[in-house]
């Protein structure tokens, strides 16, 4: 018989270990093969922690194919699907096939250094900012329009499953994961007669790309991935758009975004 291996990632605190443990055996006594190893082979990832352990989850393991189920025993929570008491609950509904997958797209970045290119990947947003607590001047395009020269702290560019994480702090709006969209953020931008920026958030279609340009070629700057901050240098031009690859979440019946919405923030 075919085995049904399940990829248990816990983000290794107390409790997550004890309900990593807990579940694993519950894993067996249903007929599943629980795992500590990634492989292309395990049929389902659970991520036991919270919105953190799943973010280093997805990009530890290169944004698999895989679906995911999230555990929550972290803070928010807000992408993990279940509890820690509702491990019996969640192996039946999964062992009948009662559930439906939830697509979440995903933005990246091509940045040219003109004689060599780098690719970047997120599930929430990625953020270009200033090397240092200097404003940071960007001229920004959307397509093939020159739109704005930006002057702030930065630019956010929220999918919509980041809609409620960084982009929501500063003012964004929160966006139904169901509509594949980008939507870029201002990071404190400077709006007086010396420099004119938005204020507001944009929201992009899927196939249109965000264009930045540094002013000058020898500003640093910074490119905050999921939260994960890279310095760069010597940078000619940098492209976000909509990636094709998505991040898949495990539902069960019951499961509502707004409902989710309402119960985290309000
Ligand atoms: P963190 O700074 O330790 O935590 C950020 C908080 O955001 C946590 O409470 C986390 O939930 C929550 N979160 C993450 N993704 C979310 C989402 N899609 N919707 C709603 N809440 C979400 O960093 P981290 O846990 O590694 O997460 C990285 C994220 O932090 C970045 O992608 C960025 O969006 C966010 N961030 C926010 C701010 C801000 O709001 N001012 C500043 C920098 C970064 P858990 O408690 O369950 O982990």
């Amino acid at each position: 018989m075919e085995q049904r291996l399940i990829f248990v990632y816990s983000n290794g605190t107390p409790v997550s270990e004890h309900t990593a443990e807990l579940l694993k055996t519950k894993l067996e006594q249903s007929g599943f093969q629980p795992t500590e190893e990634y492989s292309e082979n395990v049929e389902l990832i659970v991520c036991i922690g919270g919105d953190g352990s799943f973010l280093e989850a997805v990009h530890k393991f290169d944004f698999p194919r895989v679906p995911f189920i999230g555990i929550n025993t972290g803070h928010l929570g807000f992408f993990q699907e279940i509890l820690p008491e509702q491990l019996d609950e969640f192996i039946f509904n999964y062992a009948q096939g009662r559930y439906s997958l939830q697509p979440m797209s995903t933005v990246k970045a091509e940045v040219d250094f003109g004689d060599a290119k780098m690719y970047y990947r997120g599930l929430n947003e990625i953020v270009i900012k200033s090397y240092n607590s200097y404003t940071v001047h960007l001229n920004i395009s959307i397509g093939d329009s020159f739109i704005e020269r930006f002057s702030g702290d930065g630019i956010l560019v929220a999918t919509a499953a980041g809609s409620t994480a960084y982009n929501y702090s500063l003012g964004g709006a929160i966006v139904d994961p169901r509509l594949r969209l980008l939507q870029v953020t201002p990071i404190a931008p400077m709006n007086t007669t010396a420099y004119r920026s938005f204020t507001s958030s944009i929201l992009l279609p899927a196939d249109l790309n965000l264009g930045i340009i540094p002013e000058k070629e020898t500003e640093k700057i910074r490119i905050a991935v999921d939260g994960e901050e890279k310095y760069l240098e010597n940078v000619k031009s940098i492209s976000i758009g909509s990636s094709n690859r998505t991040v898949n979440l495990l539902r069960f019946q019951g499961y509502d975004f707004w409902n989710k919405v309402k119960t985290k923030f309000l």
